[in-house]
């Protein structure tokens, strides 16, 4: 299989075009037609002449997405099933949101943190995206969000997959999303979410951009935790935390404490409590995420109950915000369109 050229380093393209005996402006018109204007077909680059095309075609592909299936919730979320060049497949979503739209956007095929509420961890980890499939998931939605609207886009890595257990790739598709000869975007609005994988948050520190950062918490108890997310559940609560913060010193804003509720297994007064201790007077602020359930055995607790941990973790002095799924009414758990498709 050719090397997808979106995998070449955004700051490589001056060298590869060099090497090709191209004239320097061409590296520039390359590196446009491979991100802001997001070409998926090489005859697309109609400024640059047919005999580079045609080198260019011999050695690298240009696309390694297609889409498989698009769902429309009502809400205006789009959800879309890519097939990779090996057949297999992942999930990436369009979030309209009041002022611009979130792009929620996969790092592997499947997972193998094992978290027994998401989708995306059955059958585990089969393998890392390439940094061009990160980036080519961008270009797709790219195409798809509507006119009426201003056209700017924050990227979330919230799709299929543990970034952190894929650093290189990430970092790979975060400079091609920050450099000025990429998308030329902010780090600021790229978010990595997080299981609490304590090696990929170390390599993040020592990172060149400081993007955003959710560390997805779910329990502050060892042993449910464990239960709830083996891998990352075996990582004491305590350090994550620590790490995290540490990494914040690096932001602007805080860090994002995401909690996803089940009920009778965290959503109890005295979970609401350790989690305050845990979070107060730190650089933390809480999403409480009602579960999206996948199995029969857990359920998301009722509306009430969630008001009332809510509640609960205000009385221990610590706000918190309820963030319902986007797209309920399609199959909006992450990794569940790719289980239906199977
Ligand atoms: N692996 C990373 C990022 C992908 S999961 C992580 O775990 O953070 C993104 C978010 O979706 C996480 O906060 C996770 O806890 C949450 N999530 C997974 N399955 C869910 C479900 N069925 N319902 C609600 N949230 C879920
Ligand atoms: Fe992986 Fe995140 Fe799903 Fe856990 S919640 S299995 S870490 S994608």
């Amino acid at each position: 299989m050719k090397q997808l050229i979106r995998d070449i380093p955004i700051k490589s393209i001056p060298e590869l075009v060099a090497a090709m005996n191209q004239p320097k402006f061409r590296s520039k018109q390359l590196q446009q037609w491979l991100c802001g204007k997001g070409a998926l077909e090489w005859d697309q680059m109609s400024n640059i002449p047919a005999s580079l095309r045609n080198k260019l075609a011999d050695k690298f592909a240009l696309s390694g997405l297609s889409i498989a299936e698009q769902q429309l919730s009502s809400d205006g979320t789009r959800k879309f099933l890519f097939m990779l060049r090996d057949e297999q497949t992942i999930e990436s979503v369009i979030i309209p949101m009041d002022k611009h739209y979130t792009f929620c956007v996969s790092s592997q095929v499947g997972c193998a943190m094992g978290c027994s509420f998401c989708a995306t961890s059955r059958g585990g980890l089969v393998r890392n995206l390439t940094s061009a499939e990160i980036v080519e998931q961008v270009i797709h939605l790219q195409k798809h969000i509507s006119d009426d609207k201003p056209k700017s886009w924050n990227i979330v890595f919230m799709g299929m997959g543990e970034p952190l257990d894929n650093w290189d790739n990430v970092a790979a598709a975060i400079e091609t999303f920050v450099d000025e000869q990429g998308f030329d975007i902010s780090p600021r609005r790229i978010t990595i979410s997080t299981s609490g994988h304590i090696a990929g948050l170390k390599k993040m520190q020592r990172s060149e951009y400081g993007v955003g950062l959710t560390v997805s918490v779910n329990s502050c108890d060892d042993s449910v935790r464990k239960k709830l997310m083996p891998v990352p559940g075996r990582t004491p609560l305590p350090e994550i935390l620590d790490a995290a913060e540490e990494y914040s010193k690096r932001l602007f804003g805080g860090i994002t404490i995401a909690y996803v509720l089940l009920e009778g297994i965290n959503d109890s007064k005295s979970d609401a409590r350790v989690l305050a201790s845990l979070v107060r007077d730190r650089p933390f602020k809480v999403n409480l995420i009602p579960l999206n359930a996948i199995n029969d055995k857990q359920k998301k607790p009722q509306e009430d109950q969630i008001l009332q941990f809510q509640k609960a973790l205000a009385s221990y002095g610590v706000r918190s915000f309820i963030r319902s799924s986007s797209g309920e009414d399609i199959d909006a758990a992450c990794g569940q369109l790719r289980n239906k498709h199977k």
